[in-house]
């Protein structure tokens, strides 16, 4: 683990080459004022990833925030999701453009399947193969895959997933699932990182982050980071923001890093992807 140097500019090359940064920003349920303050926060505090989707109402102001930071568009990966009341091929391109148009950009970074809800997904893959295609979205990936998802996947595209992005945590440490993508080059990417803020009292963060001189957020996130999951913690506050950026000045043990593994109870604070057939 002592060999894991990391800072706020590392990277993950997807398997089709392009660079994602480690570390991000998420921003469900951060809407309107807040979302457009807490965007611009994270960027200029040097985050390069945003994550958004359609169904968080919040891309017009996710896009606002992007421009007025004067960063350049290509300096930063814009993430965000076709939702599961829109699946199959037709209106998925139709969705894409709307999020495009509300984001104010010619393209995205990444743009994934919000929830593999109906059998439509395979349908609806087939259009986020052409957006690639069109260059309208340098990547294209999934999220709340479950292995028998991607297995089914595999049956019928040879074009891999770059990213499967999944409820992750110490508390609900899916080593199968990360082994399986780490195994196809398809990067996992961690929501909820920070068990939305409910396990933030849990004893064994105190303790470790008491070691380190860091808050039990401040050692989720770096868990995740050391795993070689990328990690989009949400925050609505500046100080939050700036706390879980400040992670690079200090590497989690093994032992650490064993005992945090070892947390895992199949807590989740999203559906169960495991459940949709
Ligand atoms: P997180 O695990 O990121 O937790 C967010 C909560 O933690 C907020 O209540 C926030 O409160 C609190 N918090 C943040 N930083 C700190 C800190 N340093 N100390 C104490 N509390 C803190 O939850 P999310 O569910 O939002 O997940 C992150 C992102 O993942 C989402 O925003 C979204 O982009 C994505 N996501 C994707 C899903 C999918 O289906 N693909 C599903 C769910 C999320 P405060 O604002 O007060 O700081």
């Amino acid at each position: 683990m002592s060999k894991i140097s990391l800072d706020i500019n590392s990277t993950i090359r997807l398997n089709i080459g392009v660079e994602m940064p480690m570390l991000g920003f998420g921003t469900w349920n951060l809407r309107m004022k807040d979302g457009y303050k807490a965007v611009l926060w994270a960027l200029e505090k040097g985050i390069r990833l945003i994550d958004t989707a359609t169904v968080y109402e919040n891309e017009k102001e996710v896009g606002s925030a992007i421009k007025d930071s004067g960063i350049p568009r290509e300096e930063i990966f814009i993430t965000t999701k076709v939702f599961s009341t829109e699946p199959g091929y037709e209106s998925t391109l139709t969705a894409f453009e709307k999020s495009i148009h509300k984001l104010n950009v010619t393209y995205v970074d990444l743009y994934l399947i919000h929830w593999p809800l109906t059998d439509l997904r395979l349908e609806t893959w087939k259009a986020l193969e052409k957006l690639y295609e069109d260059k309208k979205t340098r990547a294209i990936g999934v999220s709340n895959y479950t292995i028998r998802h991607l297995n089914e996947h595999f049956e019928h595209f040879t074009t891999v997933p770059t990213v499967n992005q999944v409820e992750f945590s110490p508390f609900l440490y899916q080593k199968d699932l990360l082994d399986f993508c780490k195994s196809h080059e398809i990067v996992v990417e961690a929501y909820s990182p920070l068990t939305q803020g409910s396990k933030l009292d849990n004893e064994t963060l105190l303790t470790i982050g008491k070691k380190y001189g860091k808050s039990p957020a401040q050692i989720l996130i770096r868990w995740g980071l050391q795993h070689k999951i990328v990690q989009i913690p949400k925050s609505a506050k500046e100080n939050h923001i700036a706390e879980n950026i400040d992670v690079f000045d200090f590497i989690l043990n093994e032992k650490d890093m064993k005992e945090l593994d070892n947390l895992n109870e199949d807590f989740r604070i999203n559906q169960n992807p495991d459940q949709i057939k």
